[in-house]
């Protein structure tokens, strides 16, 4: 991988990298197309991170699919799928990590206290090795992509993030490689969550700029027997960060819930 950038950049070419854990929906396709259109050389890279999943976390069943994935990025033309191993990554005895150390505090940092430290650093690795000019990342993880472009900006990394908006089926659930872990009927359930966001800013744009209120719309929007809330915040639109005052258009309701067995996030801009 090393040596094909190291060739395309000599031939004065712009490589743009999207990074994944594989199981590619047309949210992953989105930000592929968006990368085609940035850039001469489009890499995928397509590697479950182990050092950003928790001890009891869904490391172990988290799908893999590289064939119909290397399909997909074909289709797309992509360029380079990259999909090392873990001990392509990560030395028996790795002891380096780089980890973003305000934003990451809040909302999935919460519950899950390493996450992040392993997406950061994870990131920085494939930034080392690919070489891109432009990273591009999905704005459903939004608190991962202010997190990176932090990261970017304090280590003076040359690269540019680029932001891409979330992809939903016709449902309005977000799409996600976890939704697979449901069943029909829960993901029908699952389709509250995208309704609550919803809910919550159209009290905004009534008018509405009590904070409290607004989460607590949500909450009981997306509540039912199955959902377990982790948490509903409003936050920065761009740096994911807690704000006491709502600044219109430059805030967004981010949350986290259990749906059933299956941990899902999503956000709106408010
Ligand atoms: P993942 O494979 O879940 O780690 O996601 C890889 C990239 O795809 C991240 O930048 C995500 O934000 C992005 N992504 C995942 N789901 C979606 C979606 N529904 N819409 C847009 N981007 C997404």
């Amino acid at each position: 991988m090393k040596e094909f950038s190291a060739a395309a950049k000599a031939e004065g070419k712009k490589i743009a990298l999207v990074p994944t854990m594989g199981a590619l929906h047309d949210g992953h396709i989105s930000l592929i197309d968006r990368a085609r259109s940035l850039a001469d050389v489009v890499v995928v890279s397509v590697f479950v991170n182990p050092t950003q999943f928790g001890p009891n976390e869904d490391y172990d069943k988290y799908p893999r699919q590289l064939e119909a994935d290397a399909q997909k990025c074909r289709e797309h033309s992509a360029d380079v799928v990259f999909a090392p191993s873990p001990s392509d990554i990560y030395a028996p005895d790795a002891s380096t990590f780089v980890s973003e150390e305000q934003i990451s505090q809040n909302l999935c940092g919460l519950s899950r206290p390493k996450h992040f430290r392993g997406v950061t650093t994870v990131v920085t690795i494939l930034f080392n090795i690919v070489k891109p000019d432009f990273g591009v990342f999905g704005e459903k993880d939004a608190q991962q992509v202010s997190i990176i472009e932090r990261m970017v900006r304090d280590l003076f990394m040359d690269v540019q993030i680029v932001r891409a908006p979330i992809v939903r089926e016709e449902s309005g659930l977000a799409l996600s490689s976890r939704n697979k872990y449901m069943t029909p009927a829960e993901r029908d359930g699952a389709t509250r969550i995208r309704k609550s966001l919803l809910a919550g800013k159209a009290l905004v744009d009534d008018g509405c700029t009590n904070i409290d209120r607004i989460k607590a719309l949500v909450i009981n929007t997306v509540t039912d027997a199955k959902t377990r809330v982790v948490y509903v915040e409003v936050v920065d639109a761009k740096t994911s960060l807690p704000v006491s005052e709502l600044k219109i258009g430059q805030c967004r309701i981010s949350m986290a819930v259990w749906y059933g067995q299956t941990r899902l996030i999503d956000n709106i801009i408010i």
